[in-house]
């Protein structure tokens, strides 16, 4: 493994000996530019720090639940007027948030990595995740949104036009481990589609969800439209539920449980894209150089924290030694830094807490019997929250990492006799976000995705074939989630179908002096007619 031994030679903006702020990583004037769209009366601050050098970041304003209320009614306004605009225009702005998400993206990567202390790389993926879905849905906003002909009752007689309404406001709940494109991306099709977003990032990046906001305004979204307000998710969840038509959440199953249960009292739909404990399998036919290469982009991306991420890695025992050897010398291999520069294949945890869950899971397996084939400690020297990334071997029930999600850089490798072996212990477990599969054969790869209980399954790749893939939908099964982002299906949940049917000539209901008896009866011939012709 190559290390950088020096800590970062990075400081803050401003000359010490001038200005009693220039401790702060980032520019206070910039910073403030941010912190002003939050709507926040309360007075209170918090601040917030980078895991990079532990520098302050910002003071954070926070929200009053009389805030959230304004912020709904202040959403409610501008999406009465967004909803009468054209389907061209909204696509327009979309196309142009695109281009300015590309133009600017030096900017939104170093804020992305000041706040989570992630290798630039992997901050370059959001900016490319959000102009993906810009240009995604700016270039098929018709073909989801246009009202769909469908046939009707009585043919030629009954026309019927499905119309997708906007639902309305949409509270839009975000992690901080992909903070740019999870504030934006799941809120771009809910502005296709006529709605209003409130929005509250997590507090550990909420400069980035600002700059979000900032780059929505810039590219033609009125400001009203996307509201942020601030705080801990327990005091403003429910104000911002009880106000929403609809809400998207990404972050923990536990926390997705009780927005589904507060949803379900409001009769209000969700998405929820939660945690996972995903599954890597490698087939005894499987280019094992490839697998290696991308097993550490699926273990290792982000340190972990990515919901997509591997955590189990089932290798056929046909390939297990050849393969567990390159795995290992290429996560030896990999340069580890804390800085903002792209010579980095991995950053630092974003907080304590995070580093607490990843030594306790290694701990707690090395004390019960399971190998560490690479990586397997802190590095204060690196960074106050830096782990190494870490590969175990003979992980066993009894250890905690064995199903519970660590969300860090700890990857298990187990050993398979036979592929319906494999499928079966992919499938143990509570969650089924996403799944790869490496094979030569590909055919036979993509007939075992179909066995896999995952919302999505990569063949010969890591996650970032289906993630970046926007027509196809994404999301978790069973404990992973509920809904779908992306593709029609991540529009339409933004969306009520409202059903227009215009009749002509005939009605229901008997004519011309008819019985109701001798209604039922040519009711009745004319279904058994319309089976007979083919009808659906
Ligand atoms: P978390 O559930 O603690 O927090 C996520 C967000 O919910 C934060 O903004 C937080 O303030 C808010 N929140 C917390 N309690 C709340 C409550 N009672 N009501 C309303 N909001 C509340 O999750 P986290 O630790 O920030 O994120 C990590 C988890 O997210 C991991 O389990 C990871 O797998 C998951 N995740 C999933 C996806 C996905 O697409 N499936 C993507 C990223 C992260």
């Amino acid at each position: 493994m190559s290390l950088s031994p020096e800590h970062p030679s990075i400081t803050g903006p401003s000359d010490p000996e001038v200005d009693p702020r220039a401790s702060y990583a980032l520019e206070p004037d910039m910073v403030e530019a941010l912190t002003d769209r939050i709507i926040a009366t309360s007075g209170r601050t918090v601040p917030s720090y980078t895991p990079i050098t532990g520098q302050p970041v910002a003071n954070i304003p926070q929200s009053t639940q009389a805030d959230v209320a304004e912020a709904y009614d202040r959403a409610r306004r501008a999406q009465a007027a967004w909803a009468r605009t054209s389907l061209d225009h909204r696509q327009s702005v979309l196309l142009r948030l695109h281009d300015l998400v590309l133009d600017r993206q030096e900017e939104i990567i170093d804020l992305v990595c000041w706040e989570t202390g992630k290798a630039r790389k992997h901050a370059y993926d959001e900016v490319l995740h959000v102009a993906l879905t810009a240009r995604y849905y700016g270039r098929t906003a018709h073909r989801h949104l246009d009202p769909e002909r469908r046939p009707g009752v009585v043919p030629g007689l009954t026309r019927i036009d499905v119309n997708h309404v906007p639902k309305g406001v949409v509270g839009i709940i975000a992690p901080w481990n992909y903070p740019f494109t999870l504030a934006v991306c799941d809120g771009l099709p809910a502005l296709l589609a006529g709605n209003a977003v409130v929005t509250k990032p997590d507090a550990q990046t909420m400069l980035t969800g600002l700059l979000g906001a900032q780059l929505l305004e810039e590219a033609g979204f009125p400001r009203e439209l996307w509201n942020v307000v601030a705080g801990p998710g327990r005091e403003l969840g429910t104000p911002m539920i009880e106000r929403s038509d609809y809400v998207c959440f990404t972050g923990s199953t536990a926390t997705g449980k009780i927005i589904a249960a507060q949803c379900a009292e409001q009769l209000i739909g969700c998405s929820l894209e939660l945690g996972g404990k995903n599954p890597v399998l490698v087939l005894r036919d499987a280019d094992v150089d490839r697998a290696a290469e991308g097993a550490v982009r699926a273990s290792f991306s982000n340190s972990g924290q990515l919901c997509v991420s591997t955590e189990r890695l089932f290798v056929a025992d046909q390939v297990y030694d050849r393969f567990v050897e390159r795995f290992v010398a290429r996560t030896e291999a990999m340069r580890l830094r804390n800085g903002l520069g792209w010579d980095n294949d991995m950053g630092t945890l974003i907080s304590q807490d995070q580093l607490d869950t990843v030594t306790a899971h290694v701990e707690d397996a090395v004390d019960k019997g399971a190998r560490v084939l690479a990586g397997g400690r802190a590095r204060p020297d690196l960074g106050r929250f830096y782990y190494e990334p870490t590969i175990l071997e003979g992980v066993t029930p009894d250890m905690t990492c064995f199903g519970e999600e660590t969300f860090g850089p700890v990857i298990s490798v187990y050993r398979f006799h036979d592929e319906a072996d494999a499928v079966s212990r992919a499938n143990e477990g509570e969650y089924g976000l996403n799944a790869s599969i490496y094979s030569r054969d590909t055919a036979r790869a993509r007939q075992l995705a179909s066995q896999i209980k995952c919302g999505t399954v990569n063949v010969n790749e890591a996650f970032a074939a289906t993630f970046a893939s926007i027509d196809s939908p994404m999301g978790g099964m069973r404990q992973s989630g509920m809904g779908r982002r992306q593709g029609a299906e991540g529009v339409h949940r933004y969306t009520e179908s409202q059903s227009v049917a215009t009749q002509r000539l005939l009605r229901f209901a008997p004519v011309l002096g008819m019985s109701d008896e001798m209604y039922a009866k040519v009711m009745t011939a004319n279904l058994r007619l319309m089976k007979k012709l083919g009808r659906a």
